[in-house]
């Protein structure tokens, strides 16, 4: 079939600028069904230039589901009082990161809430131990926003990266999706924690839902901005999908078919990016992983949390928990990859930049106004 000129220009526009205008991402994004083989042909090629048919593997460890946030989407809010709340004692934590050292694991993610058990010193704590037990391993937090100077101190105890989602880069729209959160919980505060991460040399990942309540094209384009500007290392898309203990339970759940799109895009926009086939695609589809590695994503987080943590992190309904979820479905995992042609990676992951040949080495511009 002849390619669409259009879009086709755009997107070779965006191989090669690493960015759009605003105006021209919104129109890929509307025109996406014309678009998606090639997007997905071209995000394959990038990712595989740079690191092959490889897919990196997380240990995911959910450690706490307390939470002094309210965010609209998500099931553990603080005033959802149906949650059953836990949070993992720090030898349960540290049997997590043995148990997934055994199974080849060489990174581990500590994603939680934001608990004030999780103290500045206690996580330090828990990061310095982790990091003198297994030394050959990448230490990876998701615990909210925090001061500049509890990132600081958890980056000199040895933790390398750090995921926060900006959710949304449009102001009003992130403020909808946090309506009964705290006035200061805003876009530019989610944004300038970012930029603090980046500053103290995390390597920092960021992302978005997509098909989140109230999310347009025109917002998307300023997530895509957004990302160009931050230039993060690692970046998190997945569908919104509704809880039914939350504002947004009404809601329609995001589809496979815009993320898979978008993740295509992201690929092409960030070439280097670890970026994760994640958990709630798998959720909506039953090949979502798999669909999401053919659209350009090269990172797999199997969940490995014990049985009652899993259980009880429901950020969303129907998350999905066994098979290639837990450590037992490893086998089933790599297989499943396999399948599709591709390797499951025994090393760590790291990012590395590639410098581009036709374009400053640094596309980044600075994004923070405060
Ligand atoms: N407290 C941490 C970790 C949040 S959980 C933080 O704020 O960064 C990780 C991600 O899950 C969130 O960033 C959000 O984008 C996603 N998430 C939360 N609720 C969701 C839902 N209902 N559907 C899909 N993804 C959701």
């Amino acid at each position: 079939m002849a390619r669409n000129t259009g879009v086709s220009l755009l997107l070779q526009e965006l191989a090669e600028n690493g960015r759009l205008s605003r105006d021209n991402f919104a129109e890929l994004i509307g025109r996406r069904q014309e678009a998606r083989t090639e997007a997905a042909e071209l995000a394959v090629r990038i990712q595989q230039r740079k690191s092959g048919k490889q897919v990196f593997r997380r240990a995911l460890i959910e450690c706490t589901n307390y939470c002094r946030n309210n965010c609209s989407y998500c099931g553990i809010r603080c005033t959802n009082r149906n949650v059953s709340r836990y949070r993992l004692p720090a030898e349960e934590i540290l049997a997590c990161c043995g148990k997934a050292f055994r199974l080849g694991f060489r990174t581990f993610v500590l994603q939680g809430g934001e608990d004030a058990a999780f103290s500045p010193d206690a996580v330090a704590g828990l990061a310095r131990t982790i990091k003198a037990r297994f030394p050959e391993c990448a230490l990876t937090l998701s615990l909210g926003e925090q001061e500049s100077s509890v990132y600081r101190l958890w980056k000199e105890a040895g933790a390398d990266r750090y995921l926060l989602r900006h959710e949304s880069a449009n102001p009003e729209h992130y403020r909808f999706l946090h309506a009964e959160d705290k006035p200061e919980r805003t876009a530019e505060a989610r944004k300038a924690c970012l930029e603090a991460l980046k500053a103290c040399g995390y390597q920092t990942g960021s992302g978005f839902m997509t098909g989140s309540p109230g999310q347009t094209a025109e917002h998307l384009a300023e997530d895509l901005l957004f990302l160009a500007d931050l230039q993060p290392e690692m970046a998190g898309i997945g569908p919104f999908i509704p809880h039914p203990q939350t504002p947004f339970a009404a809601y329609p759940q995001g589809s496979a078919e815009l993320t898979t799109f978008l993740l295509s895009v992201v690929r092409i926009l960030l070439p280097d990016a670890l970026i994760p086939a994640t958990t709630a695609l798998a959720t909506i589809a039953p090949d979502g992983r798999e669909q999401g590695i053919l659209s350009g994503a090269n990172v797999v987080m199997p969940n490995i949390s014990p049985e009652n943590a899993k259980r009880n992190y429901e950020i969303y309904q129907g998350k999905i928990s066994e098979g290639a979820e837990s450590a037992e479905g490893l086998a089933v995992l790599r297989e499943r990859i396999q399948n599709i042609g591709y390797v499951l990676s025994d090393g760590r992951g790291d990012f590395s930049a590639t410098e581009r040949q036709d374009a400053e080495p640094a596309n980044r511009r600075k994004i923070c106004t405060m």
